[in-house]
C-alpha cells in the first residue's frame, strides 16, 4: 500500500515536469518549424553577431569593412576556413575580399584606413582593365 503511493507521487512529480519543460520559452524558439519569419529573422542575427563575436575574439574574423561582413560565414572556404573572414589580408595581398565585401566598399562602407589597397584588390577579381575606374569611386567615396 504504501509502495502505490510513493508511485503515485512519483507518477504526478514527473508529469510536472515534463508540463513544465514543455512551456519553457527555450524549447519552444529552438524548434525552426514553429517559428515565425520575424523570430527566425531575429534567430539568425543573433547566431551571426555570435558567430563573429567570438571569431573576433580569437582574431579570426578579420574584415576589411567598418562593420564586419555576413558572407563570409557561409563562403568559406575562399575567403577564409570554417566560418572565418580573412578579406582584410586578402585586401593587402591585392586579392579580391568576399563580394559583400566588393559591394560595401563601393558604397563607402570599407575601413578607410585600407583606402590605398581597395582598388586593386577589386580590380584583381573584375579585370585590371577597370582599375582606373574603380579607384575613381575609391577616391570619391573615401576622400
Ligand atoms: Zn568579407
Amino acid at each position: 500500500m504504501r509502495y502505490e503511493k510513493q508511485t503515485y507521487w512519483i507518477v504526478i512529480f514527473a508529469l510536472v515536469i515534463v508540463l513544465f519543460v514543455s512551456y519553457l520559452p527555450n524549447s519552444h524558439s529552438m524548434n525552426l518549424s514553429d517559428m515565425s519569419m520575424e523570430e527566425k529573422k531575429e534567430f539568425h542575427i543573433s547566431l551571426k553577431t555570435d558567430i563573429q563575436e567570438e571569431l573576433l575574439e580569437q582574431s579570426r574574423y578579420r574584415c576589411c569593412l567598418k562593420k564586419p561582413c555576413t558572407y563570409c560565414i557561409e563562403k568559406t572556404p575562399g575567403h577564409g576556413e570554417g566560418a572565418t573572414c580573412d578579406c582584410l589580408s586578402d585586401i593587402v595581398n591585392g586579392k579580391h575580399p568576399c563580394g559583400e565585401c566588393i559591394g560595401e566598399i563601393l558604397e563607402g562602407h570599407g575601413n578607410p584606413y585600407l583606402k590605398e589597397y581597395f582598388a586593386e584588390a577589386i580590380a584583381e577579381e573584375v579585370g585590371m582593365n577597370h582599375l582606373d575606374e574603380i579607384q575613381k569611386i575609391i577616391d570619391e567615396k573615401y576622400a
